[in-house]
């Protein structure tokens, strides 16, 4: 990137992360060994999770949490179409149909209200999203999954260090407060193994199904054969997949673990920012923290005033070295959900769609100067401004 530019996010690794990977280099085990089990050990500490099991990514895990609590081809799954689409994707995964209901007018997460109408004699699993780091409101949607008596799985995948006040006390998103939270590791969240995932759960049987799942279903791990003093022949109870992390991504993944309190900080520092130079701006909506969530920031997006051309404003941005992405997307409106695979009970999803529309995510990351944020401020604040950048207002080919 060109000097001057201004990335909408770059991930925080040095010297710490580089020497931590050539541990399993120079050891002669890579793939899943002893640095993904430590990363898991820890990972649950931090957490405050009874069980963590380290897969390849959020999607890889979000199918195993699924297929866990028995979803099954014919079955229901109700979620958001208003996510990054693995979401949908993975409930298709099990030959499952994704039910979308809408999101909340005031932030990006699944409506509570609106669950009660989606339940049917086939839902089999909620599937609710914490987007952009923002819990949803799980104080709503806890109780509502247990009297249906339908499992909650919770996408956590921007989420990592997020908390949420739960009985009076603040509690990390992945405890999990539903039956399994699933977690990305990708370089667009907060913290990276390049790529990977995990899963949380206080169910030692789901446990013990993701740790065969994972790895084709051996029912004699490698690692155990490895040192064996006899010769052992495993076996395949079942089908299974190869969902493993390697020692090598664990091994940057503890590294990245021991910053997450130093990150948190510093993006709800940044966050807090953001929110000081914008508000001079009355066009521009400033996303909302309920009083009892406490979010990672993983993404900072903001609502543009409707007068305005969603496109043309980030044009004008990037012309100026500022980088930024839409709102987050919809999957029922992408082709792969054209064909009606999706069901949505026949009712639209206009906060979903408004919020694709609108809204715009703008740079946020650790090592982000004052200086690069009050340019962002003031650009956007000069955009949304801007003639070019009006509706109604053709831009200059
Ligand atoms: C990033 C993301 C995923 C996918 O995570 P991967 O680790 O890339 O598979 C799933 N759901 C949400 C909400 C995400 O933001």
């Amino acid at each position: 990137m060109p000097d001057g530019e201004i990335p909408l996010s770059r991930p925080w690794m040095d010297e710490r992360e580089a020497d931590a990977a050539r541990r399993p280099i120079l050891s002669g085990w890579v793939t899943q060994g002893p640095e993904v089990a430590a990363f898991e050990l820890e990972f649950a500490a931090e957490v405050g999770a009874l069980h963590a099991c380290a897969v390849s990514n959020c999607t890889t895990a979000l199918h195993i949490a699924l297929l866990a609590v028995g979803v099954r081809p014919g079955d229901e799954v109700i979620t958001v179409s208003h996510s990054y689409i693995a979401t949908a994707n993975a409930i298709r995964y099990c030959g499952a149909t994704p039910v979308f209901v809408d999101i909340e007018s005031g932030s990006f997460n699944m409506d509570a209200n609106l669950i009660e109408g989606a339940v049917t004699a086939r839902t089999r699993a909620i599937l609710c999203v914490h987007q952009l780091g923002m819990p949803c409101d799980l104080a709503s949607i806890v109780p509502l999954a247990r009297r249906h008596n339908v499992p909650l799985i919770e996408d956590a995948a921007c989420a990592t260090g997020s908390r949420i006040l739960w009985n009076g006390r603040w509690e990390h998103i992945g405890k999990p407060h539903g039956d399994i939270a699933c977690f990305s590791f990708h370089p667009r969240k907060v913290v990276t193994t390049g790529d990977g995932g995990m899963l949380t759960t206080a169910n030692a049987e789901w446990d013990r199904k993701f740790r065969l799942w994972r790895q084709h279903s051996m029912d004699i791990p490698d690692t155990v054969r490895h040192h064996a003093r006899q010769v052992v022949f495993e076996s395949y109870p079942e089908m299974g997949f190869n969902y493993r992390m390697t020692d090598i991504q664990a091994a940057v993944g503890r590294e990245q673990l021991k910053r997450l309190p130093q990150i948190v900080e510093r993006r709800r520092d940044l966050a807090s920012a953001y929110g000081n130079l914008l508000a001079l701006h009355p066009g521009i909506g400033l996303p909302l923290e309920p009083e009892w969530a406490c979010s990672n920031w993983q993404s900072y997006c903001v609502r543009l005033p409707d007068s305005v051309i969603q496109r043309s404003v980030m044009q004008f941005l990037l012309d100026r070295g500022i980088h930024t992405r839409r709102g987050i997307m919809n999957s029922h409106r992408e082709p792969a959900y054209a064909d009606g695979t999706a069901s949505r009970n026949g009712s639209p999803l206009p906060e979903s769609e408004r919020a694709q529309h609108n809204c715009l995510i703008l740079p946020l990351f650790h090592q982000m100067t004052e200086g690069d944020q009050s340019r962002v401020a003031q650009c956007l604040i000069d955009a949304v401004q801007h003639p070019a950048c009006q509706l109604g207002v053709q831009l200059a080919e």
